[in-house]
């Protein structure tokens, strides 16, 4: 089965490729970025096509939602699915926040059996974004509905919890089989390419990646020339504690993620006083539009210096100065009970006037995204006037 490109998918997947896509693909035809839960060791990946910008996200994590979002609209990437390699026991997946926000398919085992899912997967589907595409294969034994998906040329595989670097997803819950892993692994994995990249789904030291060559030799458990035997007695030896959010994070994973009811809303949700949007650098962000549309009902606080306020680049008619070093000092000028937006010439220095207000306890803050630059490039007025500042 392909997966198609969602149609509610909110930035259509090739109408929308944006240079910076192209050029973070540095020209190849694929962009891969590797992003990390540190809380969990869970690795999230994200690929897109380089030529149409179409992508999938690998094993998101719910609670790095914003951040993955972020990444997402800042590529121009139009998202056709989020998969998950099984139903996780250690956290929560992001899948259903990212199908909400994006339109995006929510893509996992069908044999997990779980709710909210829009595109069930078996071995042999074909998950296609742009040109390339993403082989599903069944590799059971960690869980009984794990799945691995392997690049259209295999020179990477994404193992989830079924291979990890020098080790292996734990066989003994959730439906877990030792030789069910090993034929798993030795069938579905290591007879891929020597040199075919293999990203884990978990690493807790900061092992980033391995590949079939390395596995094959130095797996701790099958590496080696381990037969299955010595694999199933090394699994079925050891002891390890239960998972501290077992409880928590597999019923949350038969939903895909979706918060329940009383829980809707809490982890994503942006501030309900503005459509801020975080950015991958972590900051809340206004676009110029909106803050011109309500600019009446806000303070705009100009971090420049005087010279650039009252200079020819003018400013924001109505905004307040307070220019950056003095901001600490100052920060009793700003008019209680109004949200305030930072904003300066670029969004660089009002990004780091935006982090004060907000260690200084503000809540209702954001950067300008872009700053007076982007603002007047959008056509909202600046005041020009030429008093001395003095
Ligand atoms: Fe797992």
């Amino acid at each position: 089965m392909a997966i198609a490109p969602a149609s509610s998918t909110s930035q259509s997947p090739g109408a929308l490729v944006s240079p910076l896509l192209l050029a973070a693909a540095g020209g190849a035809s694929l962009l891969l970025r590797q992003l990390f839960d540190a809380d969990t060791g869970t690795f999230t990946y994200l690929l897109a096509d380089g030529g149409t910008g179409a992508g999938v996200l690998i094993d998101p994590v719910f609670e790095q939602h914003n951040r993955d979002l972020a990444l997402i609209r800042e590529l121009g990437i139009g998202l056709v699915a989020s998969l998950d390699t099984h139903a996780h026991a250690d956290h929560v997946t992001g899948s259903w926040l990212m199908h909400q926000a994006t339109g995006c398919a929510i893509g996992l085992a069908a044999a997990a059996r779980a709710e909210n899912v829009t595109r069930p997967l078996a071995h042999g589907d074909r998950i296609r974004f742009g040109s390339r595409e993403l082989e599903v294969r069944a590799t059971p034994g960690h869980t009984d509905g794990c799945l691995s998906f392997v690049l259209d040329d295999r020179s990477a595989a994404f193992t989830g919890d079924a291979l990890l670097v020098r080790g292996c997803g734990r066989c003994d819950f959730q439906q877990g089989d030792a030789r069910t892993l090993y034929h798993s692994i030795t069938g579905q994995l290591l007879s891929l390419p020597d040199a075919c990249l293999l990203y884990p789904g978990h690493d807790y030291v900061g092992r980033t990646l391995s590949s079939v060559a390395e596995e094959k030799a130095f797996n701790a458990r099958l590496g080696g020339g381990a037969n299955e035997r010595d694999f199933v007695i090394f699994m079925e030896t050891m002891k390890l504690p239960h998972p501290g959010r077992l409880a928590e994070a597999l019923p949350a994973n038969m939903r895909c993620g979706k918060p329940r009811e009383r829980q809707a809303g809490a982890a994503a949700a942006p501030p309900s006083w503005a459509p801020v949007q975080r950015s991958y650098a972590g900051l809340p962000e206004l676009r110029p539009a909106w803050v011109a549309e309500h600019r009446q009902t806000l303070t705009l606080l100009d971090v420049r210096t005087a010279e650039e306020f009252y200079g020819p680049d003018g400013h924001v008619p109505g905004s307040q100065l307070i220019p950056l070093p003095e901001l600490e000092a100052r920060i009793g000028e700003i008019p209680l009970g109004r949200p305030v937006v930072v904003l300066c010439h670029s969004g660089s220095r009002s990004a780091l006037g935006t982090q004060h207000l907000q260690k200084a306890g503000l809540s209702q803050v954001a950067n300008l995204h872009g700053g007076l630059r982007a603002w007047e490039a959008e056509g909202f007025p600046i005041e020009r006037a030429t008093p001395s500042p003095a």
